[in-house]
């Protein structure tokens, strides 16, 4: 029942670091937050201006950084992303020299009101894509210091790992200011560096960001946009009000619009006041000439509380008018079905970027090509959405586990393709893939931290597919009801907040009032694999069916008799439960099999050959 039962009853023990954190209180046995648990946050006030003709930008702004934690802190680590461009830093993948450049260009840093120079080394290191600051009077729990900062930085054109310059003048802003990283309960400064596969793992901050633009630019970003009224004409904000209002998709404005400039009611530059609460991280996008479309729906059923799911794209689109649609078919299936919690925020925006596909999340904001069909665009609409919750909603630490956010994101996407693509085959296609690695030695079990995974079939693997199957199958073995309110709990519980591993085997085995040991430890912890065969069948028509890879798996088998007529059985993973080699399935006694087959396209298996019977 509780993170003590996992470990008393495998040969897995819980690393130090989350036993450390479980004695003292931070975290807890029913899965609960603990009576001790913290976390720290900061607030950021940006001034900063695009200048798409150089693709720069110029930013200046303050940090108050609060340390709620109980330890006193001696050094403050800041991230800054752009550095993964950084002439000589490590990498995941290769950047073309055109982008190389100098990452974060400091060209004031101050704390706490005192000047700091960056280059003396006794105070400031500088490491792969963070920046260490030795705090010269030490942060005591429950005080704050202000970092003062004014930088710039080159947008990348060519090689754009989640932000970059478009190319017709579409540009999305992501990691690009400098992020005081996570001080947590578990690792204390999470200084692992940026090198372009792992993503979030962010606090939840305050924002208030001044964005200047360039003449007949228009700006989305994270959070609301406070001076609508002085920037947008007229006619922009009464179809945006009345898309706020009404499910009913419109255009709120056109390419058209933009170059008659029916849009913006200045013709200079424009300052943009986002303000954004407790959120993980700020994004933008810029544009010059787009089509933006938008509707609402409601995002929280015992409020009625609405959000606006609008896009925007560009005039050569393959499937992108239809992202509005999509997007709001995503959020009604997040609220109503799985993962069945109130969609948190006020706008979720999707941008496109002109690219052929690919998408990248962050908060209300998403980084999206256009794919060329539709079942792609519209598993690719709901994956990014779905990440609303997990990480950002949830603050999951993906860049030690992926699967908890990614998991999600691939295997609910089944919601909306399953309904408007059934021949898309979604779910078949992650259990294909996942067979296509399951059980061979690049693969990882989910407790192997995503960040020390460096080849990429192993990484899609872990962070996508087997976590997709293993939320499935456990819905399956837990029923639907149950399966909802541990999801609703775990975010009930966590949300705003930093949940790991444990907290979601604890919330599920307390909810569920059930140990999951069974289930939670070979598809998370141990090495084994997708693989179920027909053992034997006896004389008297029983199927002994074997489970030669050890992984719980749901069994579908279906017989056809002599007669041609078919009987079929199912049963969910939880016939694993008692730690069974074989499951017997009773075939009708009075009638001669002809064929017997176990499995199907949406359960992992890797040797097909143990899964059919023929009777000559
Ligand atoms: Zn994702």
């Amino acid at each position: 029942m509780s993170s003590i039962d996992l470990i008393g009853q495998t040969s897995t023990k819980m690393s130090l670091e989350n036993a450390t954190a479980f004695q003292k209180g931070t975290r807890s046995n029913d899965g609960e937050p603990g009576p001790n648990y913290w976390q720290n946050h900061a607030d950021y006030k940006i001034d900063v201006e695009l200048l798409t003709d150089k693709s720069m930008l110029r930013a200046k702004g303050t940090i108050t950084y609060h340390n709620d934690s109980p330890d006193t802190l001696d050094k403050l680590v800041l991230r800054l992303y752009p550095d993964i461009y950084k002439k000589g830093n490590a990498r995941s993948w290769p950047v073309a020299p055109d982008d190389l450049n100098d990452g974060t260009i400091i060209k004031e840093l101050a704390i706490n009101g005192n000047s700091i120079n960056v280059n003396d080394s006794r105070i400031v290191r500088r490491s792969a894509t963070n920046l260490f600051i030795n705090l010269e009077s030490l942060l005591i729990p429950s005080d704050s210091l202000k970092v003062d900062m004014s930088w710039e930085l080159f947008i990348p054109e060519t090689q754009t790992i989640r932000m970059g310059n478009y190319g017709n003048n579409r540009l999305f802003i992501a990691y690009w200011y400098p992020q005081i990283a996570v001080y947590d309960d578990i690792d204390g400064w999470d200084i692992l560096e940026y090198f372009g596969t792992v993503e979030f793992y962010n606090d939840f901050n305050n924002y208030e960001v001044n964005i200047t633009s360039p003449p007949y630019f228009t700006i989305w970003a994270t959070g609301n946009l406070i001076n609508m009224n002085d920037i947008y004409t007229e006619k922009v904000i009464r179809n945006h009000t009345k898309a706020s209002t009404s499910s009913d998709i419109i255009n709120i404005f056109t390419i058209d619009d933009c170059r008659e400039n029916r849009v913006l009611k200045k013709t200079g530059k424009n300052i943009w006041n986002f303000v954004a609460n407790d959120v993980p991280d700020f994004t933008f996008a810029a544009s010059l000439e787009s089509n933006w479309d938008a509707a609402s729906t409601i995002a929280d059923k015992q409020t009625n509380r609405r959000v606006l799911v609008d896009a925007v794209y560009p005039d050569s689109i393959n499937t992108f008018d239809k992202a509005v649609y999509y997007g709001l078919k995503s959020v009604n299936f997040m609220v109503d079905s799985l993962p069945g919690y109130p969609f948190p925020y006020s706008h979720i925006t999707s941008f496109c970027n002109g690219e052929n596909g690919g998408g990248m999340e962050s908060p209300m904001m998403v980084n999206e090509g256009d794919p060329s069909d539709d079942g792609s665009a519209m598993s690719l609409i709901f994956h990014e959405i779905l990440h609303t919750y997990f990480p950002f909603y949830m603050g999951i630490n993906e860049r030690k586990y992926a699967w908890m956010d990614e998991g999600w994101a691939s295997w609910l996407s089944y919601g909306i393709a399953d309904d408007l693509a059934p021949d898309y085959n979604y779910l078949s296609r992650v259990s294909a893939s996942f067979e296509n690695i399951s059980g061979k030695e690049k693969e990882v079990p989910l407790m192997f931290l995503s960040y020390q995974i460096k080849d990429y079939q192993s990484y899609r693997s872990h962070s996508y597919s087997r976590s997709a199957l293993a939320y499935a199958y456990l819905r399956n073995a837990l029923g639907d009801s149950v399966f909802k309110s541990a999801v609703y709990s775990f975010i009930d519980r966590w949300h705003n907040k930093h949940p790991g591993p444990y907290d979601f085997f604890n919330t599920f085995e307390n909810i569920s009032g059930q140990d999951l040991d069974w289930f939670f430890t070979p598809w998370f912890f141990d090495r084994v694999y997708a693989d179920i065969g027909i053992k034997k069948v006896t004389f008297d028509n029983k199927v002994v069916v074997e489970n030669n890879g050890g992984l719980p798996l749901p069994i579908y088998l279906s017989c056809t008799y002599l007669d041609d007529t078919k009987e079929t059985f199912y049963r969910n993973a939880s016939v694993w439960k008692n730690g069974d080699r074989g499951v017997i399935f009773q075939l009708n006694k009075d009638k001669k099999p002809k064929r017997i087959i176990v499995g199907n396209d949406i359960v992992p298996d890797v040797i097909r050959e143990n899964n059919e019977i023929i009777f000559e």
